[in-house]
């Protein structure tokens, strides 16, 4: 909510920047060991819908283009022409794959490239995965290799051959499993001191690209268009955070925006108030959302009611039993604005202004400006050396002081080090300094 104010100070919205991307990264830390219980509960479900493969590949290399180039890296996608345009599979796994996949290039190559290539063939058609395809990726890098002997141990769930650094030593576990479940398989080849190549098949289906659904607006909305009915909202929901949120992000777009603490509550307002859509959290003592939705939904008047139903839960069939209780809708948490207006335009025709300029949160435009080794030039050797020491021991404050001593009219190289001090890149900054203060153009 704060980060869609408009006008907050700089350090602030530095601050919320951190707060939000260090809630990212624990957000990811937990989904990993999440997704890894649940296929070992044998909870995984395939999710398939149609997608741009291409725009998938163009997304992730945009995604690693800036850390490639601050570690002096050349990031390749080698798109070939046999690749159809538009699949159907599942596209948030392959994702976390391809993602998997490139961020440990990155780790472990200081030097040359990574190569990602794509390529398909076309198959007779299976009538059991329903393939027309194989799908052919590819990420190459020359960074450290893989001994030959753990080659088939680093799928294996906790295992890091090089200790301390970051990760879990569960992401190749994930995606060789994700892999196994799309019907594919996922392979590496190394030569120690020469690179690693990963090599991913998959069975995928060929649709047109008019199948593919429109994806979310991510810009900010600052309003409701013009000639709208006020639409009364209901939150349904026991913990009190939660309500809020919803509240405090509706309300000054002028809905009319009620809250109750659990399905009693939700109940007796539904019938005096009538709302036009409920939010309702399904686990809720006194009354849960399920026997509310019921409720309501086995009345006439409820069958107009939109209710998209607030899980927490991690399971993706947990969508299946919520739209069997008669939610029009599901939504799990922790849910971001933008799905929150995305379904209320669904629903209930709602059209929203948005505002020219990207969400700062989203995207961050001064973040797009490369580190340039000759940047560095302007400074003495003492303060490279100082500068060096304070990112070595992962120190914001000093590397700050210093930051304050770039003249200023170097001011986009200081800021653009300023924000990675405060995404906490102490790793590729220290990695950048040795490898600019050796530099020949330097
Ligand atoms: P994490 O990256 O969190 O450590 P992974 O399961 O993704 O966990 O990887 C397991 C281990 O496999 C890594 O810690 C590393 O030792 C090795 N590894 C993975 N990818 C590469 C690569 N491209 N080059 C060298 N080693 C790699």
């Amino acid at each position: 909510l704060m980060n869609r104010q408009t006008t907050p100070q700089t350090t602030d919205q530095e601050y919320l920047n951190i707060i939000s991307h260090s809630a990212d990264h624990l957000l990811d830390l937990i989904n990993d060991v999440l997704d890894l219980s649940k296929l070992d509960a044998e909870r995984t479900i395939l999710n398939p819908s149609n997608f741009d493969i291409e725009s998938l590949l163009q997304e992730i290399y945009n995604m690693f283009c800036l850390r490639a180039q601050s570690k002096g890296l050349i990031l390749n996608l080698v798109p070939d022409g046999s690749l159809p345009q538009c699949i159907h599979a599942d596209q948030k796994k392959l994702r976390q794959i391809l993602i998997n996949l490139l961020g440990n290039a990155m780790k472990f190559t200081a030097t040359g490239s990574i190569t990602i290539r794509a390529k398909a063939e076309a198959e007779t058609e299976n009538p059991q995965t329903d393939s027309t395809h194989r799908l052919h990726l590819e990420i190459e890098d020359t960074g450290i290799g893989i001994p030959a002997q753990q080659l088939t141990a680093i799928f294996d769930a906790f295992t890091q051959l090089q200790p301390n650094l970051e990760g879990t030593g569960l992401g190749l576990a994930i995606s060789q499993r994700f892999t196994t479940l799309m019907g594919g398989t996922l392979t590496a080849q190394s030569v120690m001191g020469e690179g690693t190549k990963f090599s991913l098949s998959l069975p995928v289906k060929e649709v047109f690209a008019v199948d593919i659904p429109e994806t979310a607006e991510s810009r900010r909305v600052v309003g409701v268009a013009a000639n709208q009915p006020t639409y009364r909202i209901l939150v349904v929901d026991d913990r009190w955070d939660n309500r809020q949120f919803l509240l405090k992000l509706l309300s000054p777009l002028g809905f009319d925006v009620r809250e109750a603490e659990n399905g009693q509550w939700a109940v007796a307002l539904w019938q005096e108030w009538q709302p036009h859509l409920i939010w309702m959290d399904m686990r809720m003592p006194v009354m849960d959302g399920y026997e509310a939705t019921q409720y309501i939904k086995a009345h006439l008047a409820g069958q107009a009611t939109v209710i998209i139903a607030f899980t927490a839960s991690v399971f993706e069939d947990e969508r299946e039993i919520v739209l069997a209780k008669g939610c029009d809708d599901f939504v799990r948490k922790p849910v971001s604005a933008n799905v929150i207006f995305e379904k209320l335009t669904q629903h209930l025709g709602i059209e929203f202004i948005y505002e020219e300029r990207p969400t700062t949160g989203e995207s961050v435009p001064s973040a797009l400006l490369p580190l340039h080794p000759s940047d560095f030039a302007v400074m003495p050797p003492e303060w490279l050396t100082q500068f060096r020491q304070a990112a070595t021991i992962a120190n914001p404050g000093p590397l700050h002081a210093l930051i304050k001593e770039i003249p200023g009219e170097q001011a986009p190289f200081a800021q653009r080090l300023s924000q990675m001090v405060d995404c906490f890149e102490f790793e590729l900054i220290s990695q950048c300094i040795p490898a600019l203060e050796t530099d020949d153009r330097f």
